[in-house]
């Protein structure tokens, strides 16, 4: 709150495309999409349309009971684009609450199976997932856990496949193979008392875009049948393109038991979140009322038509405008443009996984000493890029482009300018 007496706000009048602009008629090229969440632009045409017609129709209704065209016609679109055996879908209004339905469903899958005693969760190393204190719970960085640890309910962590810390020379699939060792292990002694394993699949995006092989989701897969273990697929980041493919779990063409959707499903337009999971969970929660095995969640807004209907014209665009297609030439459009920091004095990575890459600003290449958080470089790059036009808000000291897949080259050329000169001002002194 301090910060922004030296450092104010910035109100936004309008959004256009990938630009932003103030009050003062300054722009700013949107390179994070909006935390992530904006696909194809601001004031986008077709979800702008999509939502006109909605409103005018039905803005909400109570999703208890009733239910809605949107709702259902959505519905059926995750079904048929999720990775398969997931045929069933559940929502809520923000990512964090999905995840709160995922822990909640496979706790209450087993209890209503007879195996009350599986009650854990297992998690990695530099997980995210979410602020809500069951969300909380089971993610890891410190920065966002730490202060509310007496409230949080007991997890299990793993060391995680994080590509940055393998050996010289270690490709990302061995070394990821080689980390799996101590989950088989922890799933190995623990499985009886574990309810599920979630994961960020290929890229732990609010753990600084750490990143690891596919190989590692299809080892999971196979321990979490192996000892009876759920798997939770936190998508909310990487889902929708991001990763390369529409969904990060096809790169190892594997299905979770559960998958959490947010963020980018909506287009960035408005909050919605949904979980997939499989008819075999649907089953052991049908029953007669009597037998108490439903499944009691809700929110306010679950399953609010106006969101629904944007996130449907959003899945329209991918289908229609065959975007995972077109986004691989961007991707590697990304890849050329940020060669040049491999050779910059203070980054120590350049790492990339499809639509998101990830700049490792450290103060020192050969050791990879860290700058000292106090120093707050990242928050220089930031102000920096500001004062040029270009939103880019670098978690820590690593700085990442994640742009609207609207992007052009020549954006992303500005971009990455603007990233250079950024890092450049940051590390002087
Ligand atoms: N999971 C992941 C992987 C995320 O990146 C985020 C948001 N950054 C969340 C969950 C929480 O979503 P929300 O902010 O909508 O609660």
């Amino acid at each position: 709150m301090k910060d922004h007496e030296s450092f104010p706000l910035i109100p936004i009048k309008k959004g256009q495309g990938i630009w932003l602009e103030d009050f003062d008629g300054n722009r700013y090229l949107d390179a994070i999409s909006s935390w992530w969440v904006n696909l194809f632009g601001h004031a986008n045409p077709i979800i702008n349309e999509a939502l006109k017609d909605q409103l005018d129709n039905l803005e909400h209704v109570i999703f208890a009971g009733f239910t809605h065209e949107s709702g259902i016609k959505l519905a059926e679109k995750l079904v048929e684009i999720t990775p398969p055996g997931l045929s069933r879908c559940f929502y809520a209004d923000n990512g964090s609450s999905a995840v709160e339905v995922a822990l909640k469903m496979s706790f209450h899958y087993w209890r209503n199976q007879g195996q009350v005693q599986k009650t854990r969760f297992i998690t990695l190393e530099n997980s995210y997932h979410g602020e809500t204190l069951g969300a909380l719970a089971v993610g890891n960085v410190p920065l966002y856990k730490e202060t509310y640890a007496p409230l949080l309910m007991d997890v299990i962590t793993v060391p995680g496949p994080d590509c940055y810390y393998r050996e010289a020379g270690e490709s990302w699939a061995d070394y990821s193979i080689r980390r799996f060792a101590l989950m088989e292990r922890t799933l190995q002694n623990q499985c009886h008392t574990v309810s599920a394993v979630i994961i960020e699949p290929l890229v732990q995006c609010a753990g600084n875009m750490r990143m690891y092989d596919p190989v590692y989701l299809k080892l999971l897969r196979e321990a979490c049948d192996k000892y009876n273990v759920h798997l939770i697929a936190d998508e909310i980041a990487v889902g929708f393109g991001r990763t390369g493919t529409l969904f990060a779990c096809e790169q190892a063409t594997i299905s979770p038991d559960f998958m959490c959707l947010s963020k980018g499903l909506t287009g960035g337009y408005l909050p919605l979140s949904a979980v997939l999971t499989t008819t075999q969970v649907y089953q052991a929660f049908y029953d007669d009322y009597q037998n108490m095995t439903a499944f009691l969640h809700s929110h306010s807004y679950t399953g609010n038509a106006l969101a629904c209907r944007a996130a449907l014209a959003t899945i329209d665009i991918f289908q229609q405008q065959n975007i995972i297609q077109k986004n691989k030439r961007l991707a590697s459009v990304m890849t050329e443009m940020a060669k040049r920091f491999n050779e910059h004095l203070h980054v120590s990575e350049v790492r990339q996984t499809g639509m998101i890459l990830a700049i490792e600003m450290v103060k020192d290449k050969n050791t990879r000493e860290p700058y000292l958080w106090q120093e707050r470089r990242g928050l220089k790059v930031y102000q920096y890029a500001l004062s040029k036009g270009v939103l880019l808000r670098p978690l820590g000291n690593v700085i990442y482009f994640m742009p609207p897949y609207i992007v052009t080259e020549d954006e992303l050329m500005l971009i990455a300018e603007i990233a250079w000169q950024g890092i450049e001002h940051a590390v002087r002194d």
